[in-house]
């Protein structure tokens, strides 16, 4: 197993502590798994019961919860569609990025790193906290200073710094990526083996499905670590033969901040120059999406297509998940949104599935000024 330069195709020692190949390239992992559906038998239904499947080598020091494992529900909706929603808000930090921070904090572990940085409008940064906290690693977050209280809260509380940065999610980020560069970078976008957490979305679907492929999936389009983890863990599965299909990726942005819909109508479109407006789905506010290209490849080689939301709909669709008993952040209505859009122009035979992101305890500012409307 190898990390490999994304432009370069240099090859790396999956054995290096390092986060990116020269000149800053992003790396991918280089692997082939081994794998057959008789492994899973009497393993206990999380995301590590994929063992084979994800590209940690050694058994000793792996960083769990035992994460995953989340139900799949049918829900109805107004509009007289329905959809699978995997039930992703119910992890130790609330949102389903615990399954990337599973193995990229496993990997860092098993590296012998003792700190790490890492930056986020807040979910991701709760979740890298915790399992920083859990493997006993030092843990830098960088923030936009308007990120919710209960998020940073939450990385006060898992024992983490904070490092509250005057200016947007990019300035953040930017900040963040210096500090990394003396330590190891434990970014959900930048590091590769988060995305080989995220990809057990994929497998765990496939299976409630009784190892079927479902027809569409829709999903978050922020810095994509659902569409570009997913994407790997359908191709995975395809390769070994276990599903006979690739899913749709249907990707949701705000109308306020659409760089992935932008580049999609134009590629020569400069995100670099992209200023965008603000929303309340907070969690998909990226204007500039280091792997914009990966979630680009993933939707086209899928057949699949962008979708925004305005900031009504979502409110709306948090409204009704609301009614049903589902306490939702709003970046997680905007996929819903995202998803009742799109059933409500197809043929009811389609078997879509989506997801539930986030807690709504995460963002408890943004609901309250919801409920005040
Ligand atoms: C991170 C996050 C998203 C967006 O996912 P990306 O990987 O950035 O595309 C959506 N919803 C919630 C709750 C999140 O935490």
């Amino acid at each position: 197993m190898n990390l490999i330069g994304q432009k370069s195709s240099k090859t790396y020692s999956a054995n290096l502590n390092i986060w990116h190949g020269e000149n800053y390239e992003l790396l991918d992992i280089d692997f082939k798994p081994n794998f057959n559906l008789n492994f899973l038998e009497r393993r206990p239904f999380n995301m590590w019961r994929y063992r084979e499947l994800i590209p940690i080598e050694k058994n000793s020091q792996i960083v769990s919860f035992e994460e995953g494992g989340t139900p799949l529900t049918k829900v109805n909706f107004l509009n007289g569609c329905s959809a699978y929603i995997k039930q992703e808000q119910l992890f130790q930090s609330g949102s389903y990025k615990d399954r990337g921070s599973s193995v990229l904090i496993t990997k860092a572990k098993q590296l012998g790193i003792k700190h790490v940085v890492q930056d986020s409008s807040g979910n991701a940064g709760a979740s890298i906290a915790t399992y920083a906290r859990k493997a006993n690693i030092q843990c830098d977050i960088y923030v936009p200073a308007d990120t919710s209280k209960s998020k940073t809260m939450q990385i006060l509380a898992m024992g983490a710094s904070i490092f509250s940065v005057q200016g947007n999610r990019k300035e953040t980020a930017a900040q963040a990526f210096e500090a990394a560069k003396k330590s190891y970078y434990a970014s959900h976008c930048f590091n590769p083996y988060f995305f080989h957490g995220t990809k057990t979305f994929a497998y765990e679907i496939c299976e409630q499905l009784n190892w079927n492929a479902p027809d569409s999936i829709v999903l978050p389009a922020g810095n994509g670590t659902l569409i570009i983890g997913s994407f790997i863990g359908f191709k995975e599965l395809f390769a070994l033969g276990i599903i006979s299909k690739i899913p749709k990726i249907i990707a949701v942005q705000s109308t306020n901040c659409d760089p992935i819909n932008r580049l999609q109508q134009n590629p020569h479109f400069n995100l670099d120059l992209y200023e965008a407006q603000e929303t309340i789905a907070e969690g998909i506010a990226i204007p500039n999406p280091i792997r914009a290209e990966d979630m680009l490849e993933a939707i086209k080689a899928t057949f699949g297509e962008v979708i925004c939301v305005t900031e009504t709909e979502i409110i709306l669709a948090w409204k009704e998940m609301s009614q049903q008993g589902f306490f939702i952040e709003p970046t997680s209505a905007a996929c819903i949104a995202g998803l009742t859009q799109y059933l409500s122009g197809l043929d009811r035979t389609e078997v879509c599935v989506s997801l539930f992101s986030g807690s709504g305890l995460k963002s408890i500012e943004k609901i309250t000024k919801i409920l005040a409307m």
